[in-house]
């Protein structure tokens, strides 16, 4: 697994930290405290393992898009297949290890909040895996919205709570979640989605998505005998971003690159600032209060982003570019008819950097994009929109 820099206290250069009230602050501490413990234990690296084998269905491949390629012209395109784990996203990485953390330290409660319902359907799946009680925060609204992952959850056995305060979105939720655990962190378990938040959590979810690209440096020097020219990624919260690049951050040759939505373009045009109780780069708007944004695909949809990845963009080791919803479309249904895989919304943003950057290089040249989730969920979706227009 990558190193992590606990030592500084969660700071990545000027952001991330821990900006939360005192009793908050004494959860996180004990999170942390245990999460140092339990990451440095062998025991509990190999039961991640055996469970990442046996229940999430690693390693999983890294497909050379042979037809793409060809169609394209230009780089050699490979795929990482985050979108063959079970439940079809990499969310289930991070819920894994944070389960085996949470059992460990002897929570008797899993908590988490939810926005379009991804996360919490995670969650809840690995609360039945291991006979957790799991309580999911939902704004309100969302939960009409999203009624069916509503059921997808109560049907895994977790009880959702429709969050009516303020406008019953995510933020609401979150506020719910986090009094939550202020009542009860010893013996709840808060797991957080996304490589954001205040530390311990961005580091300890880049601690477990970082089985990502463990693989795929292997699988790519198996493959070609070289690293990859670049590694691309969407990046909402962060964290398949941060799974996907960790094992090659310190190879200075291999371009890292995160593709946001052109409609929450957190990186390319956010200013530092705290949010959620860590310091990022964020999109505010006139009153200093964190930008509404819309993205076509619901898990990009963030105004902040996380610290790891605003350290990499200012520093200059990773750059961060943008798709639209329009690209993200077009790259769905292209990478459906030439591969027939069909990709998340959110992958497909970084389908279609891979596409444009494809051209512009050799064919000796290799991308690896990374394909955080499958499709299928967007599909009802897609057609809308493709009979909308
Ligand atoms: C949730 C999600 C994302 C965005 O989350 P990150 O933390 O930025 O990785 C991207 N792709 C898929 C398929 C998702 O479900």
């Amino acid at each position: 697994m990558a190193s992590v820099s606990t030592e500084k206290k969660g700071y990545f250069g000027e952001f991330g930290g821990s900006f939360v009230p005192e009793d908050l602050q004494k959860a996180m501490d004990y999170l942390e405290e245990q999460f140092i413990k339990y990451k440095g234990d062998p025991e509990f690296e190999e039961e991640f393992k055996f469970y990442l084998k046996e229940y999430v269905g690693r390693e999983n491949p890294l497909t050379f898009a042979a037809n793409l390629t060809e169609q394209v012209g230009g780089a050699k395109i490979y795929l990482k297949r985050e979108d063959l784990n079970h439940t079809g996203a990499h969310k289930i990485n991070n819920v894994m290890g944070q389960i085996l953390l949470a059992k460990r330290m002897g929570a008797k409660r899993v908590i988490a909040e939810t926005g379009a319902g991804q996360h919490g359907v995670a969650t809840a799946t690995v609360c039945a895996m291991f006979g957790m009680e799991c309580i999911i925060y939902m704004g309100k609204l969302d939960t009409e919205r999203q009624a069916l992952n509503v059921f997808r959850m109560e049907l895994l056995g977790a009880k959702v709570v429709p969050v009516e305060a303020g406008q019953g979105r995510l933020k609401d939720a979150v506020d719910a979640a986090l009094g939550d655990l202020v009542e009860n962190y010893e013996n709840t378990f808060y797991l957080l989605g996304s490589a954001v938040g205040p530390h311990p959590f961005p580091t300890m979810v880049k601690h477990f998505q970082s089985v990502i690209s463990e693989e795929s440096k292997r699988q790519i020097l198996e493959k070609e005998g070289k690293l990859p020219t670049a590694v691309i990624a969407c990046a909402g919260g962060g964290s398949n971003a941060i799974g996907a690049f960790a094992h090659y951050i310190k190879e200075l040759d291999v371009r890292l690159i995160g593709v946001e939505p052109s409609e929450a373009p957190t990186l390319s045009e956010g200013v530092p600032a705290i949010i959620h109780g860590f310091r990022c780069l964020t999109l505010l708007d006139e009153n200093g209060q964190p930008k509404p944004t819309y993205s076509i695909a619901a898990g990009l949809d963030y105004p902040g982003v996380g610290p790891e990845h605003s350290h990499l963009k200012v520093s200059g080791r990773a750059e961060y570019v943008t798709a639209t919803g329009q690209d993200a479309l077009e790259a769905f249904q292209l990478l459906s008819k030439t591969e027939g895989i069909i990709p998340a919304l959110e992958s497909s943003h970084a389908v279609a950097h891979a596409v444009k950057l494809a051209k512009e290089l050799s064919k000796d040249d290799i991308l690896i994009v990374n394909l955080s989730g499958r499709g299928d969920k967007d599909v009802e979706q897609v057609f809308k929109m493709l009979n909308d227009n």
